[in-house]
């Protein structure tokens, strides 16, 4: 779908020893992963990590899965921190799949990777369900060396979509979700959920 890059400068090109990040935002179905895994793929894989977040059990539990099918090896993470260990010494590009679902310690962590020279390529949601964005994700954009804003087509009018509906009731504040509960919507189509929202992190 439409999408906009914005590439900033690399902050330090004389040292050569600081990596990029990568982000790639936009509501669900936005074919977020898709672009992850296109840019990812064809990197040695001696070279590549990649993570996601462990309560994302949607697809597969180790892989990264876009909503067409495609599929790349991944390791499933708890906490933000362990990536730090998990990240191997041949590695200098790390994936990094739902950001936002991660703890707010993942901007200290990929600044960490970034500074040790390692190219880091990030998928997130940049708003929630109730349309408010999430403040990990704002911090990580703003950081970002490359932006890619990801759209769908909204299911009820096939408008350009940025904004994620929540089709099934929020049940204990669970929002691990795909098809089943949630579309793409454009802003005048799509409708907050009527439960209270979750504090934001
Ligand atoms: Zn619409």
């Amino acid at each position: 779908m439409t999408q906009t890059l914005c590439h900033k400068p690399r902050r330090d090109d004389t040292s050569g020893k600081r990596g990029l990040l990568t982000i790639y935002c936009g509501c669900m179905f936005a074919g977020k992963t898709t672009a992850l895994i296109k840019a990812i793929e064809p990197v040695d894989k001696r070279r590549v990590v990649v993570f996601k977040p462990a309560m994302d059990t949607r697809y597969a539990t180790d892989a990264i899965v876009s909503h067409g099918g495609r599929a790349m090896p991944a390791q499933a993470v708890t906490q933000a921190l362990q990536m730090i260990e998990l990240v191997g010494a041949d590695c200098d590009v790390v994936g990094l799949d739902e950001a936002h679902f991660f703890d707010a310690a993942l901007s200290t962590v990929i600044e960490l990777l970034v500074g040790r020279g390692m190219d880091v390529l990030a998928t997130s949601l940049d708003r929630d369900s109730w349309g408010r964005p999430f403040p990990l994700v704002e911090r990580l954009i703003a950081s970002a060396d490359n932006t890619s804003r990801l759209y769908a087509t909204c299911a009820k009018c096939d408008q350009q979509a940025d904004r994620t509906q929540r089709l099934t009731p929020v049940i204990n504040g669970a929002m691990v979700g795909g098809a089943e509960s949630y579309e793409p919507r454009c802003e005048t189509c799509w409708q907050p959920p009527p439960e209270s929202p979750p504090s934001v992190k």
